[in-house]
């Protein structure tokens, strides 16, 4: 099965059909949308229509902190322009929204992977795998070899090494990455909706189970319109910039 990674989709609509349309040129058979479907951007409802049609094909989706923090969850750790985009997000949701959001949950298994958006070690705590020692609790809180996570906006790959201490590299782009079966692999895929390593084009990732590879992609997509949207929106100029400025 190919399956297309997807996290941190952030209610950017021109970045998830790129991807989306990207994927399909891939020839996926499936989809895991890994949490952060909203927050930041201003396309709640339209990516919330194709993530739900998604779903009702089969698509595993997961719910992130930007997700819980619409149906009312405590956002005031977050930024200030995080906040602002959660304040403003939850006047947009109805009720069939506000209720699809409530059925997803924070963690999933797929095939011989475990998916969460943060880390799978206490998902509810929305923890980031920022070097080795995360990187280990998060392999330590599943026993599959495979682990799927977004959450951090950055591409990561880690795997376990010889002495069992996890190393990370940052997979090239387009170039499929071989999974040995001795080791266990952990991916952070990069962000759809909001890169944040200076290049504006969104990330995906693609999991290939009968070849063993994992794949990320850099998708170029009209940043430009998603950051008038924002602006037309009200929403914090900050938030138009770093689309354009991927950072
Ligand atoms: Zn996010």
């Amino acid at each position: 099965m190919r399956l297309a990674l997807l996290a941190d989709i952030h209610s950017n609509l021109e970045a998830l059909g790129a991807c989306l349309a990207h994927a399909r040129r891939q020839g996926v058979d499936g989809y895991a949308l890994l949490g952060d479907l909203l927050g930041y951007n201003a396309d709640p409802l339209a990516c919330l229509d194709i993530v739900a049609e998604l779903a009702d094909h089969g698509a595993v989706v997961l719910a992130g902190n930007h997700d819980v923090a619409c149906l009312g969850g405590l956002c005031e750790n977050m930024s200030f322009h995080a906040r602002e985009a959660i304040y403003w997000t939850r006047a947009q949701l109805g009720a069939p929204q506000r209720g699809f959001l409530a059925g997803l949950p924070l963690t999933a298994a797929h095939g011989l992977a475990t998916l969460a958006h943060a880390s799978p070690d206490q998902p509810d705590r929305w923890q980031y795998i920022s070097g080795g020692s995360t990187a280990r609790r998060a392999f330590d809180a599943c026993a599959t070899p495979l682990v799927f996570v977004g959450h951090v906006h950055h591409t990561l790959l880690y795997f376990t090494s010889a002495n069992g201490e996890p190393r990370s590299f940052q997979p090239v782009p387009g170039t499929p990455v071989p999974l040995s079966a001795l080791r266990r692999w952990l991916l952070i895929v990069g962000a759809v909706g909001q890169p944040r390593d200076g290049l504006s084009a969104a990330c995906y990732a693609i999991h290939d189970g009968g070849a063993g590879t994992l794949t990320s992609y850099r998708v170029p997509y009209d940043c430009a319109a998603a950051a008038r949207k924002v602006r037309a929106a009200g929403l914090p100029e900050r938030l138009a910039l770093r689309l354009e400025a991927g950072r």
